[in-house]
């Protein structure tokens, strides 16, 4: 079945990162098969049309941080930093399990679709004694929802009582977390193209996790050839946690471990000095770039410029809603370049620029920038129209310009590998009144 969206003003991201007012994008099953300018030609006459008129057509948003299950915690710890929120965070999290994690996940997926998210990544780092299989609740959210899903099995291992910063009940015995992550990536991983589910390995962070976890974990990651991902240069707490206990800041120290290299991407790294920006640059490591958290939590500002200027991949990512409440994938896309312009100046971070970061930038962390992340013939029929026509946009020109410096517009249509996900600014994949309800619920549960 063949259909082709007209009539929009079309950002490929391509590799020459055309541009067409009024350009077409045809799509056969899962897959793109054309995209240019318009008119719609002639051998398309028989095929569906998708009108696109007052909307700009992206590839869709592409996620690369995210805790799903915080969608069951948001609104706590509101003027708090980074280790005191974790502080009042963990023993409530302490009381997660998959029916808690399930409906916080579905809410949050939802959630993320309407901001133009068609691939998440989840870190979930939590697995309360009893819980049942949390990892699992995910993976069937996200399969309800429609996005396409790379969920990371997370972990801690080391608890307060050994100098960690999370309480002993919520951390894991190491060889526990090996074998169970190892049967994790057995289940669920699907490396096929156009795979709708790949597994990660996430130790959390080098306060909540020890050396041989973070060796181990690398190790299984790249023998099992999935990538590998963590928390890294989050908030200076960290840098004095490590210059403390390891002897040097943290990049360096995840370097001293073998951990850095093209298969892996960190959260946040916000505290870099040149140095540890080379030794990205030097390994291919990327950054998930997540202003909005790291602003919430008072954290500072990623050195997106040089971060980009020295060669490092960069993508974007929402956080756990628990430390962004406003969990919009195309927010985040608006405040990389706002926050870039702030400390850097106006020429910083141009409107396209933080685009081709939610998209292709985080296609390239997830090892996907061959299936996602631009319109292009042979790449999966992942697509959003953003309605620009409304109010809210009115009188600016330039469509890209308005959907990063405007307010989030409404979604049209999300697309994900040619089915819809979001239409008209409502998901129609899953009941939203009964997902809301629901995570309602859960929440109010909980302390
Ligand atoms: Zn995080």
């Amino acid at each position: 079945m063949t259909s082709v969206i007209t009539g929009g003003h079309v950002l490929t991201v391509d590799a020459r990162r055309n541009e067409y007012t009024g350009g077409y994008v045809a799509v056969d099953g899962t897959q793109i098969i054309e995209v240019g300018p318009g008119p719609v030609p002639e051998r398309f006459a028989g095929a569906e049309r998708v009108d696109a008129r007052g909307c700009l057509v992206t590839p869709g948003l592409v996620n690369t941080h995210h805790h799903l299950y915080q969608w069951a915690t948001r609104g706590r710890a509101v003027d708090s930093g980074l280790f005191d929120w974790l502080t009042q965070l963990y023993p409530v999290w302490g009381m997660l399990d998959e029916r808690i994690v399930g409906a916080a996940a579905t809410a949050a997926l939802a959630w993320l679709a309407r901001t133009g998210a068609t691939t998440t990544m989840d870190h979930h780092y939590l697995f309360p004694r009893g819980g049942g299989d949390v990892l699992g609740a995910t993976v069937a959210a996200a399969a309800e929802v429609g996005l396409r899903f790379q969920p990371t099995r997370g972990s801690m291992d080391v608890g307060r009582s050994q100098g960690g910063l999370p309480p002993d009940n919520v951390v894991e015995d190491t060889a526990a977390v090996l074998s169970d992550t190892q049967a994790a990536i057995e289940r669920f991983h699907d490396p096929s193209f156009g795979s709708m589910l790949r597994i990660g390995v996430a130790p959390c962070s080098p306060f909540s996790c020890s050396r041989d976890l973070l060796t181990e974990s690398a190790a299984l990651a790249r023998d099992r050839g999935v990538r590998l991902h963590t928390h890294l240069a989050e908030t200076s707490d960290e840098d004095e946690y490590c210059l403390e206990r390891f002897g040097c800041k943290p990049v360096a120290y995840l370097d001293s471990l073998g951990w850095l290299g093209p298969d892996v991407w960190l959260a946040h790294a916000v505290h870099l000095d040149d140095d540890a920006i080379g030794t990205l640059a030097a390994h291919g490591t990327g950054v998930a770039h997540c202003p909005w958290s790291n602003a919430r939590l008072g954290a500072g500002i990623c050195r997106t410029r040089a971060l980009l200027d020295a060669g490092v991949p960069v993508g974007l990512g929402v956080d756990g809603a628990a430390s962004n409440e406003t969990s919009s994938l195309i927010g985040e896309v608006s405040a990389a370049t706002h926050f870039a312009r702030a400390v850097g100046g106006p020429s910083a971070m141009s409107v396209r620029e933080a685009v081709e970061l939610g998209t292709l930038g985080g296609a390239r962390l997830l090892g996907r920038e061959a299936e996602i992340g631009s319109l292009e013939a042979g790449k999966l029929a992942d697509i959003a129209l953003w309605r620009l026509d409304g109010p809210p946009h009115l009188g600016i020109a330039d469509p890209v310009a308005a959907l990063v410096l405007g307010p989030p517009p409404p979604l049209e249509l999300l697309l994900v590998g040619g089915r819809a996900v979001v239409e008209r600014d409502r998901v129609v994949t899953v009941d939203e009144a009964r997902a809301e309800q629901a995570a309602r619920d859960v929440s109010a549960s909980l302390p």
